[in-house]
């Protein structure tokens, strides 16, 4: 099967990659993209040898053409209609999409218009155009199939049993922050907040994890990929990471899908789905894991859940304005510019003055993403 991977050089692109070459007979990658980092690209490109690579940031663009070896054939695109190109090229069969934030949403787009089968990483997506995504999979008959752990948890639960599902029970580990002293919280800093422990991830997905804003996001994106209301999804805080979600059917049964925290299986699912492949790396031993334990997560001390939950029930484009001041609150908190309470203020003063508008078409998603950003870099100056 031709693959694209849109997002290649983060850590779902990366370990996506792992497992294409331990199935070389079976995936073969055509294209990759990056956002900036030109060198890893590099280095996937001289490994790969994929058709076409594409970045978005035009002085990597440039500094990739420059540094790529006489004789390679791989042909190099820039900015978005590159990648959106990677995403859409005939060659390509699957498209994985696994880059950050809302950059994501667009390549999503185009990888269904053009009927590729969709393994997508980026909730993002789903969480500001989720109306759209999912209307554009359904008018292009593509059942998308989720990379995010939980949601590929829930997926292989499921299986055949969607008209039977009465509840999707959401696992979350908490975050590094969940048992930091309260007083403390609000001034957390980046290293105690990238101490995740149980998942090695992106930093931006890192910061969402120890407000619970991911889990939030995780939430909407059960909606959307399951057909499901807010009502119909329990979080449930396992910190132990074993189990990664759960469907509960109308008979009383509720399915789990286990394994140990390790985003190649559930990568590995996406890419080979309906079938299973061997798994090369570490699997469960129970009689050494710790008891698994589960309790309600605690929504005073993690705002950004409820924050999240509530802009969805209100709808449109509101989901659209979360993601997008959210995403410019955690790279302002990264760069040190604002502290850790300060990501849950400024999203939340951006979002009570947002105005709703249909979130059906990618005007009104552009929009919206705009304006949040906007609002939230004046909000953060006041902050600061
Ligand atoms: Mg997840």
């Amino acid at each position: 099967m031709n693959i694209s991977i849109i997002g290649s050089t983060g850590s779902i692109g990366t370990q996506t990659l792992d497992i294409v070459e331990r199935f070389p007979e079976r995936y073969r990658v055509v294209a990759l993209t990056a956002g900036k980092n030109w060198e890893k690209l590099l280095c996937q490109i001289k490994k790969f040898r994929p058709l076409k690579a594409a970045v978005a940031d035009d002085k990597a663009f440039r500094l990739l053409k420059e540094n790529l070896p006489s004789g390679c054939s791989t042909e190099i695109l820039s900015g978005d209609d590159g990648i959106c190109h990677a995403a859409s090229m005939p060659e390509s069969e699957l498209c994985v999409v696994s880059s950050v934030g809302i950059s994501g949403l667009k390549p999503v787009l185009s990888a269904l218009n053009s009927g590729k089968q969709l393994a997508l990483a980026t909730k993002e997506a789903l969480v500001s155009g989720g109306e759209l995504v999912m209307k554009t999979a359904v008018e292009n008959g593509i059942m998308i199939r989720p990379i995010d752990s939980e949601h590929s948890a829930i997926f292989q639960c499921i299986g055949s049993g969607r008209k039977f599902l009465s509840r999707i029970i959401l696992t979350c580990s908490g975050g590094a922050l969940r048992k930091f002293p309260a007083e403390k919280l609000g001034n957390a800093s980046v290293s105690d907040v990238l101490a995740h422990p149980n998942w090695s991830m992106g930093k931006k997905i890192t910061v969402d994890c120890a407000t619970l804003m991911n889990k939030g996001f995780e939430l909407i994106e059960a909606c959307h990929l399951f057909s499901v209301a807010p009502d119909d999804v329990e979080i449930v805080v396992h910190p132990q990471s074993i189990i990664h979600s759960m469907a509960e059917f109308s008979d009383g049964s509720t399915l789990a899908q286990m394994s140990l925290p390790d985003m190649r299986i559930a990568i590995q699912y996406a890419l080979s789905y309906p079938e299973r492949l061997d798994f090369k790396w570490k699997r469960t031993n129970f009689l050494s894991l710790q008891p698994l334990t589960f309790e309600k997560p605690d929504y005073d001390r993690f705002p950004c859940l409820k924050l999240a939950i509530d802009s969805f029930r209100s709808g449109g484009t509101l989901p659209a304005s979360l993601n997008a001041a959210n995403e410019e609150a955690v790279y302002a908190f990264l760069r040190g510019e604002i502290n850790f309470g300060s990501i849950y203020d400024s999203v939340r003063e951006v979002i009570e003055s947002s105005e709703r508008l249909p979130a059906d078409c990618w005007e009104n998603i552009s929009y919206a993403d705009y304006e949040a950003r906007r609002k939230c870099r004046s909000v953060m100056e006041r902050l600061r």
